[in-house]
């Protein structure tokens, strides 16, 4: 991971550069960003320049030692500390899991990340025991790198345990960089925060995310912009999308708003049934294309035309639909869209959540003619 390999973020990028070639590295940082974003791929590129023997002006130089190894993410100064499940209690224990998962996708989201250890209804968690052995680790002498790096993501994770790592971030020993990585500064431990020096890191851009899926995965230009509106700045949400087809997404999310239109609840009760079959992550996905589909129609209605993110196939049923959605629905249609991924994403029955969500949805969708 070099900085050229990430999208953007061009303020950012200059700015960390200036604090390696300034010497003005702060010892304690937070790289906050929503999900999706570059925070952690800008940490790994960050650390990676900050220990590289041959910098160039704008980039680590990708071939020396430090940088091999760092992009291998074998250094023995560069320690990774993340959510885990139980029976584990450190990261250390999961390390395999985490490179393979880092190295295939560093936008990973933490629900990807408990997905892909398998966590089924486990809770993440950073552990006593792991705060205990990052002050263990960080109090040794480095192995090789002129900064012994421990980069934490998703401290949100962290319980009250996590205060004993406040003398360490108020005085870490000497050419030790402590990153910590986040989503949210208002889920995190307020005696933490307040010792971070903050680099905030936006969403990606609809071009930028469009970029990277042609550039990074072949993918062809009009599916990548169709990818990018739906991905809403979120490049995990836009890797996810790369093998799935919109128009099955549209076909389907049709053939449920026809149904929770008609009187068929033997219809309706059918389709639940194989739409709940269709996995989480899927799930999650149609209903937020869902939740981008009640946002066009709305704008369709009120005649937003240059917002409209929609392609011409979509356009026609937008404009029937926006008969449908209106300033009396659009706001709990949304509310009860969006906390139902929550609940999918922690483990709720999807067949109960998708009928709640007919039955919601069959009481507020009501026929309001155009205003003119
Ligand atoms: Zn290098």
């Amino acid at each position: 991971m070099q900085f050229k390999d990430i999208p953007g973020n061009d303020k950012i990028k200059q700015h960390l550069l200036q604090t390696v070639t300034g010497q003005r590295i702060s010892h304690a940082q937070l790289f906050l960003g929503p999900e999706g974003s570059a925070n952690l791929a800008l940490a790994w590129a960050y650390v990676k320049f900050v220990n590289c023997t041959n910098k160039k002006i704008d980039d680590s130089c990708n071939s020396c030692p430090s940088c091999i190894k760092i992009s291998k993410l074998i250094h023995p100064d560069l320690h990774f500390t993340f959510p885990t499940i139980s029976p584990h209690k450190q990261s250390k224990e999961l390390l395999g899991e985490w490179k393979e998962a880092l190295l295939e996708n560093p936008y990973l989201s933490v629900y990807s990340w408990l997905q892909y250890i398998k966590a089924e209804n486990k809770q993440g968690n950073i552990t006593a025991e792991e705060s205990r052995d990052i002050i263990r680790r960080l109090g040794l002498k480095s192995f090789e790198a002129e900064y012994k790096m421990q980069l934490m993501w998703m401290p949100e994770y962290l319980g009250n345990e996590g205060n004993m790592l406040l003398k360490l971030l108020e005085e870490p020993p000497e050419k030790t960089l402590i990153i910590l990585i986040a989503n949210d500064s208002e889920k995190m431990l307020p005696t933490i925060l307040s010792r971070l020096q903050m680099i905030k890191i936006n969403r990606f851009s609809d071009d930028e995310v469009k970029q990277f899926l042609t550039a990074k995965y072949n993918v062809e230009k009009n599916r990548a912009a169709t990818i990018a509106k739906l991905a809403e700045g979120n490049l995990n949400e836009a890797i996810f999308h790369i093998d799935e087809d919109e128009q099955d997404l549209l076909e389907q999310f049709k053939k449920w708003m026809n149904l929770c239109l008609g009187k068929s609840a033997k219809d309706l009760v059918d389709w639940i049934d194989e739409a709940g079959g269709m996995g989480r992550e899927n799930l999650k996905n149609f209903l937020r294309y869902g939740l981008h589909m009640m946002r066009e129609a709305f704008m369709k209605r009120h005649q937003i035309n240059e917002l409209l993110r929609v392609d011409n196939t979509e356009a026609e049923f937008v404009t029937k639909f926006s008969l449908f959605i209106h300033e009396q629905n659009l706001e709990s249609i949304n509310q009860e869209l969006t906390s139902s991924i929550g609940y999918i994403e922690r483990n709720a029955n999807p067949k109960i959540i998708l009928m709640n969500l007919s039955l919601f949805l069959k009481r507020s969708l009501i026929k309001l003619e155009p205003m003119v």
